[in-house]
């Protein structure tokens, strides 16, 4: 066999060392040439080199035995369907609708436009893309690899009407709906209002220390559940992007905090959230430095209309949050 293939061990030699490779002459190269036919062995030094490396070095070891494990682990994920062809995750989604009146029980093809509203939010495929500022094109997330995909729909007639950000519409001994296993879906509860101080909450999500506790998920009222709400400045189903956002793991962008943190690189700080449609550009001054704000971010409060964006941090810690290894790995699991 070595003499058969003794061309392509010369071609695997060059390949493996290429200061040796600079080194042969062309007279050495018949030399070698005629060692190996000559029946002497040839050989690749990367192995021999990392044996001796591995044998001497256990933190190395160690690196290695990860870095197989972890590889296992995606092709076994791979091979069951976990991670579709293009690399993407998709994640299952339960949709559980809490209604006292026909026009709060929101139709399935609310809820198919909310799906279709998140894949195009987290895939940057949605009209509005084209009006991302030039400056925030360059950190715009483009295609997350996060889909989503409707599971199932549960309903439920009810008297509520009037319900607490308190998690109560999540079990059915507290007149709600249990969630559909949390650890592997990504459950919506859908409910009729949700007075809170003076106002009244849209909606809300668990964060991923909560990840597959019976109350993990999000909640939304109905009125902002997919396209064609009533509220003229929040029907486009981008409320419930931004909560999808802090399930998987993102802040506010002002980092609720006057100047706030939000744990991300790529997100110009700014002072607090926005409010309607702010015009571009607006500057802020955080620490004495003014700042042209990404108030297009789907983690602030503008209108709809202008929410059109995450940025590629905002996507490596929701990318962190899924994967293989991360809180909300079960997702994968389909
Ligand atoms: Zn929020």
């Amino acid at each position: 066999m070595k003499k058969i293939f003794f061309g392509a061990l010369i071609a695997l030699l060059v390949s493996c060392n290429n200061n040796e490779t600079e080194n042969i002459t062309p007279e050495n190269t018949n030399v070698e040439q005629a060692n190996i036919t000559a029946g002497k062995e040839a050989f690749c030094g990367s192995d021999i080199l990392r044996k001796k490396h591995l044998a001497e070095d256990p933190a190395a070891m160690q690196r290695m035995l990860q870095i197989e494990s972890q590889t296992a682990n995606y092709i076994e994920q791979k091979k069951m369907g976990k991670i579709l062809p293009d690399g993407s995750i998709e994640i299952p989604v339960i949709f559980n609708v809490l209604y006292t009146k026909a026009a709060n029980n929101v139709s399935d093809a609310r809820i198919n436009s909310q799906i279709d509203v998140l894949n195009k939010a987290f895939a940057s495929t949605h009209a509005d893309i084209s009006n991302i500022p030039a400056e925030f094109q360059p950190v715009n997330a483009g295609d997350t690899k996060i889909k989503f995909r409707l599971a199932g729909i549960n309903r439920k007639s009810t008297k509520t009407s009037r319900w607490a950000p308190d998690d109560k519409m999540k079990k059915a001994s507290t007149g709600g709906m249990d969630s559909t296993d949390p650890t592997k879906y990504l459950n919506i509860w859908v409910v009729d209002y949700m007075p809170y101080q003076s106002g009244y909450v849209l909606g809300y999500a668990t964060f991923p220390e909560d990840a597959g506790l019976w109350n993990d998920g999000v909640v939304m009222m109905d009125d902002y559940v997919g396209e064609g709400g009533p509220d003229p400045t929040h029907n486009q189903g981008r409320v419930t992007v931004h909560e999808v956002g802090h399930y998987l793991n993102l802040r506010h962008i002002w980092g609720d905090a006057n100047c706030g943190n939000d744990f991300v690189d790529d997100t110009p700080q700014q002072i607090t959230k926005h409010s309607g449609v702010p015009t571009y550009p607006r500057y802020e001054t955080c620490g004495g430095v003014s700042r042209s704000v990404m108030f297009m971010n789907y983690m602030d409060y503008s209108d709809e209309t202008t929410l059109f964006m995450f940025t590629q941090q905002q996507n490596n810690r929701m990318q962190a949050t899924i994967s293989a290894t991360g809180p909300r790995a079960g997702l994968r699991v389909l």
